[in-house]
């Protein structure tokens, strides 16, 4: 069926880049939005909008009610939920398809799924994915634990079952830990999430991050577009993206590539999904996976020419994959470096006034962005206030091009992490590709 009027159920520069795409597709975009965002680029740009809470998100982006409503008043046909709030929450997916509006995204069920982290590395396993080594689902009881560390060794790591954003784990060198942290990891859990489950892996000593970006059209047909490389993170946050990755080559991609579309067709996975696997000494261990458009989802989008918004739309109005896995084709390298709006030493929020804003152009430079001058960014959610996004034929030409469009980005009226990156392009280990999850802390704690 096709989409007339899509709801965009999210905020910032996501609301934006999916305000884009559907108006190049001729759909009418209503934004939502709370009363911090009432002069936000995409609800100035957007056909309606509609003001659904007050700024705390618990009141508005995540106001199950006042979305519904919002999308029956207008008569939207269709619901985007981008990424973080709702894009993950099953049982609004669920809402959405009960009053006849179409969710896109994945089916309730495979979110529900892949948002128990217990369940999805059950299910990851017996679609033949590899796992980090662990327990064989939730542990509960310290003996149990016990029996499970000693056998994979330690240092073992304790996650929450409902965790994310990088929150609730505790990493745990020896025995003498393992109660104690076991014990503080359930209550967090419990606090944040709501949900005291949690379960042990081993912890990796220096892994990087690479993800594999899949889509399927729910019947049953899947593809994947190769994989993008996170592994520059702090405080387990992604900071920088690439892909891609400089250290795969194009026979492990086709592979791990091949393992997770075919794991994506045997579960008629509906939509865009992100695969997400620590890497180490050349082997593929599952961490995650995420039901939802990504963050870094252009870097994917520039080494492939596909625009995965429009493609998400697309299965959701019913239409095949673009692409079968033999069309898509490789190109050249993109880098995303994700700007705060932070102390770019201390990372202390820095809100505040857009007193002027020049974003960088010319060729293969994109930036995802709702600023500009006169914009108050506001203090009540994410810091990311713009991507930028390079695309190079050669890894070494997209950092060159990277150096030259970080130069030109102008944001006055408050502290963002363009320094940072600027300084990160300056290191010989980075330029190499040389780096693992770890690397950046290190780097920073270097820094001083
Ligand atoms: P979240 O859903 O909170 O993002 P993930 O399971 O994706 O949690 O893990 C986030 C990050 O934590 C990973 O990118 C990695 O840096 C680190 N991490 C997770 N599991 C392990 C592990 N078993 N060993 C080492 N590091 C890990």
């Amino acid at each position: 069926m096709a989409i007339k009027k899509l709801l965009i159920a999210n905020r910032g520069e996501i609301a934006l880049r999916i305000h884009r795409a559907a108006h190049e597709m001729g759909i009418k975009t209503v934004a939502v939005h709370s009363t911090a965002d009432t002069e936000a680029m995409h609800v100035r740009l957007a056909d309606e909008a509609i003001c659904i809470g007050p700024p705390p998100a618990g009141e508005s982006y995540l106001n199950i009610p006042n979305i519904i409503s919002a999308a029956e008043i207008s008569g939207a046909d269709a619901i985007h939920p981008g990424y973080g709030f709702l894009s993950e929450n099953a049982q609004f997916a669920e809402i959405v398809e009960l009053h006849n509006i179409i969710f896109v995204g994945p089916k309730p069920e495979h979110i529900r799924t892949m948002g128990d982290k217990v369940e999805a590395k059950r299910t990851a396993g017996a679609l033949g994915l590899p796992l980090v080594p662990g327990s064989d689902g939730a542990v509960s009881e310290i003996g149990e634990a016990r029996r499970i560390a000693d056998e994979i060794g330690y240092p073992v790591i304790i996650k929450a079952a409902s965790g994310g954003g990088g929150r609730g784990m505790k990493v745990v060198e020896d025995e003498s830990q393992l109660e104690t942290l076991m014990m503080q990891a359930g209550r967090e859990a419990k606090a944040a999430f709501g949900d005291a489950t949690v379960y042990i892996e081993k912890y990796l000593g220096n892994p990087r991050h690479i993800e594999f970006q899949v889509f399927g059209d729910g019947k049953g047909n899947a593809i994947h577009l190769g994989e993008r490389d996170c592994s520059l993170q702090r405080r387990h946050q992604k900071v920088l993206e690439e892909a891609p990755s400089p250290v795969l080559g194009q026979e492990d991609r086709e592979r791990m590539g091949g393992i997770c579309a075919k794991a994506m067709a045997d579960m008629a996975y509906r939509g865009a999904g992100t695969i997400e696997f620590l890497w180490e000494n050349g082997e593929f261990y599952f961490i995650e996976m995420n039901t939802r458009l990504q963050v870094e989802h252009p870097v994917t989008e520039a080494i492939t020419g596909l625009d995965l918004v429009r493609e998400q739309i697309r299965i959701a109005e019913g239409h095949p994959l673009t692409l079968r896995q033999e069309d898509v084709q490789f190109r050249g390298h993109a880098i995303e470096c994700r700007i705060n709006a932070e102390d770019p030493r201390t990372f202390a929020p820095s809100p505040g006034l857009v007193k002027s804003y020049h974003a960088p152009g010319g060729m293969h430079v994109r930036v995802d962005s709702g600023l500009y001058a006169g914009y108050r960014v506001p203090p009540y959610y994410d810091s990311m206030i713009a991507k930028l996004i390079v695309y190079g034929t050669t890894r070494d030409g997209a950092l060159r091009r990277l150096r030259r469009a970080l130069n030109e980005f102008v944001i006055e009226g408050m502290k963002t992490t363009i320094p940072l990156h600027q300084a990160l392009l300056d290191d010989p280990d980075f330029q190499k590709g040389d780096y693992t999850i770890k690397w950046l802390e290190e780097w920073l704690a270097r820094q001083g």
